[in-house]
């Protein structure tokens, strides 16, 4: 029997933050990290409550990948406060901490007054899709975890395109990357389905059609709009299919050398994509077809399945390159010693990663170490 679960009510395009000043509520409990004061978009939240007479309170300290100390901090204000409602308002790291404290807060209390809050997401990056997916991603030392649990779906997802306007572009670059690898994941995963396989097309095309936009013109809204609607697209297709071991290498990655977790990703993404359709091998399982089925609604040449297989690697790599990515992760300032000396502490996290059981194709220690030597 399978399932395909899509939760939160979606409110997007411009003027969707609208939606706060229409609600009711007592308190609203911000969560949200310093960056979104000082672009003044935790204004526009605190403005449209306070039309509305809701109360608020913000938590501001949530930093880029949060760890364990977060979430404990976040706990402990949270518990004082009761509040009817709360808004996550940032990249995917304050969403995952906002998640990551409902989730702790109503798992660790036996208070029986204490009533689940409506749950609003905000991003504020068009990347990680976390206010459609029921992941959290939270790190604990030098190892991010992946919490997965339908609990911490958002009730609300609102996709406002003016507040992704002030994303510097080296950020749009990375976390439009993580847009294109979860959707590309989503598509060859063991447990893709006709419906995420729709959502993980649609989300492809647009990645293709628009990330560069954004890069160049920060500003454009039209294209912001686009990629925005395109990353809650590939959360809704990978919180059902799952994703594959670019995830797996990149939090592990991410995760000891601090690099951003899109990046991350970008720096793998083409030599897994190889890895998968067997390349250097008869290239013509079900992940070549299905790369190469992209690569053909994409319009690049793809009149046998490796060459698909070969163009879509290629418009990667040409997407980065447009975007002046590091073309390996020694490029990021990553020494070849340190990244030695980690590499098989990265190669164990890879392994039991959540995202490893289904990548398409079985992947060994000896193969994902390969595939780390490969992008450095
Ligand atoms: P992020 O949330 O870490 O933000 C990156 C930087 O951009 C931060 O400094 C932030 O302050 C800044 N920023 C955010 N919005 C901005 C704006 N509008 N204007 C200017 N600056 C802005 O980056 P992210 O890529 O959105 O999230 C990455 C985290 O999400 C990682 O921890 C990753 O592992 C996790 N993740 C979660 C899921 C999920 O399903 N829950 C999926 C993929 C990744």
């Amino acid at each position: 029997m399978n399932q395909f679960l899509i939760k939160p009510k979606v409110q997007f395009g411009a003027n969707a933050l609208d939606f706060i000043s229409q609600m009711s509520a007592h308190h609203a409990f911000i969560v949200t990290d310093r960056a979104m004061v000082k672009f003044g978009l935790a204004d526009e939240v605190t403005r449209r409550l306070t039309q509305s007479g809701i109360a608020f309170s913000i938590y501001d300290d949530v930093e880029p990948d949060p760890d364990i100390s977060a979430i404990v901090k976040g706990m402990k204000i949270m518990d004082k406060q009761y509040p009817d409602v709360v808004i996550a308002l940032g990249g995917g790291s304050v969403i995952d901490a906002a998640k990551a404290v409902i989730y702790s807060l109503w798992h660790t209390k036996k208070d029986v007054n204490r009533v689940k809050p409506q749950f609003i997401a905000i991003p504020t990056t068009s990347g990680t899709g976390s206010e459609v997916t029921s992941f959290s991603v939270i790190k604990s030392q030098s190892e991010k975890l992946v919490l997965v649990d339908e609990f911490m779906l958002p009730d609300v997802a609102i996709l406002d395109p003016a507040l992704v306007k002030s994303v510097p572009a080296s950020i749009t670059a990375d976390t439009g990357m993580d847009v294109l690898c979860h959707a590309l994941e989503a598509y060859v995963s063991r447990t893709a389905s006709d419906f995420s396989d729709a959502l993980a097309e649609k989300a492809v095309q647009l990645v293709f059609g628009h990330l560069i936009d954004c890069y160049r013109d920060g500003s454009n809204l039209v294209a912001r709009e686009k990629m925005h609607n395109a990353s809650c697209i590939a959360g809704m297709a990978f919180t059902n299919a799952s994703l594959g071991i670019t995830h797996s290498l990149a939090h592990a990655l991410g995760g000891v050398f601090h690099i951003p977790h899109g990046r991350a990703n970008a720096l793998l993404m083409a030599q897994v994509v190889a890895f998968n359709a067997d390349l250097e091998g008869r290239c013509d399982n079900e992940a070549a077809k299905r790369y190469a089925h992209l690569a053909k609604n994409l319009n690049l040449p793809a009149s046998t399945i490796r060459e698909g297989v070969e163009s879509l690697i290629m418009a990667i790599n040409v997407l980065k390159d447009e975007m002046n990515m590091p073309k390996g992760i020694q490029a990021t300032g990553t020494n070849e010693f340190d990244f030695n000396a980690r590499l098989g502490e990265m190669v164990g996290q890879a392994l039991r990663d959540s995202c490893t059981p289904t990548n398409p194709r079985d992947v060994s220690k000896v193969q994902l170490e390969m595939l780390y030597r490969q992008s450095f």
